[in-house]
């Protein structure tokens, strides 16, 4: 289903997205770092990813159309392959991979990924946040990591029945540098996120067992009316948590869900983690009041303890009696 449709019928549209200045301005600087055949891109790959090689004057760009995601992917597939057997230096300028992810199939796009004559393939991401003197900031890096580590895995699949093919881990990220619009790079290791995103993989539930758990006539068609939408996606389990709101196009649906019930997973997932075995808004400020919970719990007893400093620390400023 179309997850922005579906928030938007739900009454809670997703503000989610680039803006359309930020869009205009990544694809103009995308164009740029993959200009004349991907000169300056693998120049910056042989530059960043070492190997003491000479950058190549230029590279194999095969053409990838095709109509529709299969088509797409089995060119790609194929373009891999005929680059890796013929030793030399390819970019793939948005190839398309698909990963099995719990039973069906999901199509996805990397920047680009650059075959080494040796069989090596370098997923390539492009981002438009800057790398000021050499850095940029590590939750972007961090989120880039775990894109690429997804690209990692789909290419391994094809890497598999490819002779003589490697997927490499460590790829490169190519951002503007110091605020400008010339390209820099830096390589990123995604070994760690590779084997979390691998390890969650195969332990996701399957669609179609979702899908058989549902009432019969569940629908999430957009056209019902949101009652009986609210209904429906209530039917599957969600589990929100603050990082839902720069993922995820019902991230404003489910957050509304999740603080209606009080759960303490709107509060972020170290706090989730903090709680152990107390669920609720309401049920953590009964054991911090004494009213609820077992004394001899550690958590129970650490929100007393802060319950209590919290208390004396308000009687000692205002001299008065704690607000809560
Ligand atoms: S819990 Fe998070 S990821 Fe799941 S549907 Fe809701 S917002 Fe999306």
């Amino acid at each position: 289903m179309d997850k922005a449709e579906l928030a938007g019928a739900l009454g809670s549209p997703a503000a989610f997205g680039q803006s359309q200045f930020a869009f205009v301005r990544g694809n103009a600087f995308e164009a740029r770092v993959k200009a004349d055949g991907g000169t300056e891109l693998l120049r910056l790959l042989v530059e960043r990813l070492g190997g003491g090689t000479e950058p190549p004057a230029a590279a194999v760009v095969p053409d990838l159309t095709a109509a529709g995601p299969e088509g797409r992917t089995a060119r790609t597939a194929l373009a891999l392959r005929e680059a890796t057997a013929a030793g030399e230096w390819a970019l793939l300028d948005h190839p398309m991979l698909v990963l099995e992810v719990a039973g069906s199939p999901a199509y996805l796009e990397p920047d680009a990924v650059v075959v080494h004559p040796d069989g090596t393939w370098t997923v390539v991401e492009i981002k438009s946040f800057p790398m000021v003197d050499g850095s940029a900031d590590a939750s972007k890096v961090g989120a880039a990591a775990r894109q690429s580590a997804v690209y990692v895995l789909a290419l391994e699949r094809i890497a598999a029945v490819t002779e003589g093919a490697e997927v490499g881990h460590r790829v490169l990220l190519v951002c503007p540098k110091d605020f400008s619009n010339l390209p820099t790079a830096s390589v990123v290791d995604v070994r760690k996120q590779r084997a979390v995103t691998d390890r969650q993989l195969t332990r996701l539930t399957r669609v179609e067992d979702i899908a058989a758990a549902l009432p019969e006539g569940t629908t999430f068609d957009p056209g019902c009316s949101p009652e009986e939408l609210g209904t429906a996606v209530e039917a599957v389990p969600a589990a929100y948590a603050p990082e839902c709101l720069a993922a995820c196009e019902l991230a404003f649906h489910c957050r509304a869900k999740s603080r209606a019930d009080g759960a303490v997973e709107s509060l972020g997932r170290s706090v989730r983690g903090e709680l152990g075995g107390l669920t609720t808004v309401a049920g953590v400020l009964a054991a911090a009041a004494g009213k609820e919970g077992d004394p001899a719990d550690p958590t129970v007893a650490a929100l007393r303890r802060a319950a209590a400093l919290r208390a004396e620390a308000l009687a000692g400023v205002s001299g008065g009696v704690p607000c809560h």
